[in-house]
């Protein structure tokens, strides 16, 4: 048994949905179980109409809805050939549309959009793209069922990214999904959409297709479960920079969160928790390129040689240092820093500190940079005064480069590969972390150098 997912842009228009029946009947014999996003574009649209509802404007909400109506009602036209089916299928989303329309219509008349609302009209894209692919499954001649996922994953009520109750999901899905996969059925599962215990509509925050898909690949037991997207899997860096990039055959599950937390289109970590829970295996497929294998992502990532497995970088950040040789043993001052940056939501990405207790650095989104430096000025105004911290210093216009792979650990000689290739490359280095796991190291280069380090470090670990 396979869980295959497909997301927004695998199933958004005609073409792509002739593909996901070509690929649906080419793993026939393994039972697959389809879980679905919206076609491309459906959630933006949807969430959009929501606002303008709230706004009162009425023609833009009913005219968004013709065009939402239109795209799906052209592809059942093109794609379902059975009269009967057709019908069918076009009368019961023309009610699905109504039952938007009405909503809107509450949203309007209370011009009022809680997140409750928000979920609920989310979660039609979802419900018609999931519709239309079973029927046009069943269409090319391959039995298959729509799913509504709300009547499986039962979640709480934190609207706009609910949490999972995984004990009632994991027997709901079982409950309802084995059978028809005992009985050669392909369920087509809505991703993204759930339900409190009271039935109200849930959703698990965006692009959570990818959850609902290890989710139910978790409580099936799937063999693997499937990503199909548009690339042929996990590359050694992004190729758009570096010449010589390649796809990963494998990887682990902790290579693939550090990459993603770095930068690199993989997968959210938090998508992979019940995979990971239930060791199941999840392979990124490229519905343009169905053939190739993609890129295994499991417990172990010991197929290949490398020790290096990728290295991605972030740019648009700036670096905070807070200096001081005052600082030197006074305990307190690292923590006083994040609570500082907390209090102002402000994201650390990478911290560093020099064993002088000197100076602390911390890497933050560029964008919140101002703020970061305000607020932290103020914290420690005293200190300033007492000469305790020298001073807040800004750096802006860097990018943080990760080298990403778990046969880092224990091996000598890595970091300094990865320094002297940056060194031998001409860019300068502003700062270094290496977390104790030793999966990753990140440094930090001004962003104009970034594309130039990275193909040193991707040339000097020979990622091709
Ligand atoms: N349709 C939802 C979104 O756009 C979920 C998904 O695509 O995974 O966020
Ligand atoms: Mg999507």
């Amino acid at each position: 048994m396979l869980t295959m997912k497909f997301g927004g842009t695998s199933v958004g228009d005609i073409e792509r949905l002739g593909e996901v029946v070509s690929i649906v009947k080419l793993y026939l014999s393994r039972k697959p179980v389809v879980v679905a996003s919206a076609m491309g574009g459906v959630t933006d649209m949807l969430l959009g109409m929501a606002q303008l509802a709230e706004q009162r404007q009425t023609q833009q909400v009913t005219r968004k809805i013709d065009t939402l109506r239109e795209k799906h009602f052209q592809v059942i036209t093109a794609l379902v050939r059975s009269e009967d089916r057709r019908k069918a299928l076009l009368l019961s989303q023309s009610q699905i549309f109504d039952e938007l329309t009405s909503l809107c219509h509450g949203v309007s008349l209370l011009r009022e959009l809680s997140v409750r609302s928000l979920d609920a009209i989310a979660s039609f894209g979802e419900i018609l793209s999931c519709m239309q692919i079973a029927a046009i499954l069943n269409d090319s001649g391959i039995s298959a069922q729509f799913v509504d996922a709300r009547s499986l994953v039962r979640t709480d009520a934190h609207f706009g990214a609910a949490a999972v109750d995984f004990a009632a999901t994991n027997k709901s899905i079982r409950k309802v999904l084995k059978p028809l996969v005992d009985a050669n059925i392909v369920p087509v599962v809505t991703g993204f959409i759930g339900s409190t215990r009271d039935g109200l509509t849930t959703t698990l925050g965006r692009s959570g297709s990818d959850y609902t898909g290890s989710i139910v690949g978790a409580a099936l037991g799937s063999e693997e479960i499937w990503i199909w997207t548009d690339v042929d899997g996990v590359m050694t860096a992004d190729p758009r920079h570096v010449k010589g990039a390649i796809v990963l055959p494998e990887i682990s599950y902790r290579e693939a969160a550090e990459m993603s937390y770095f930068g690199a289109k993989v997968i959210h970590p938090k998508t992979m928790m019940p995979a990971i829970e239930n060791n199941i295996p999840i392979r990124i497929k490229n519905t343009f390129n169905p053939s190739s294998p993609g890129t295994l992502i499991s417990r172990t990532a010991n197929s290949t040689e490398r020790v290096v497995k990728n290295v991605t970088s972030i740019d648009n950040l700036g670096l905070v240092a807070i200096e001081g040789s005052g600082m030197v043993g006074v305990p307190g001052i690292s923590a006083r820093i994040f609570t500082a940056l907390a209090r102002v939501h402000v994201n650390v990405m990478m911290i560093s500190q020099a064993s002088s207790e000197h100076n602390v650095c911390v890497v933050i989104p560029q964008k919140d940079c101002a703020k970061a430096v305000k607020e932290l000025r103020t914290e420690f105004e005293i200190d300033i005064a007492r000469k305790i911290v020298d001073d807040i210093k800004l750096q802006g216009g860097v990018s943080i480069i990760a080298v990403v792979g778990e046969g880092m650990r224990g091996v000598p000689g890595i970091a300094g590969k990865t320094f002297s290739s940056i060194a031998e490359a001409g860019v300068n280095i502003v700062a270094i972390a290496q977390g104790s796991s030793e999966l990753n190291i990140s440094l930090v280069v001004n962003q104009e150098q970034v594309h130039k380090a990275v193909q040193a470090i991707h040339d000097a670990f020979r990622l091709a």
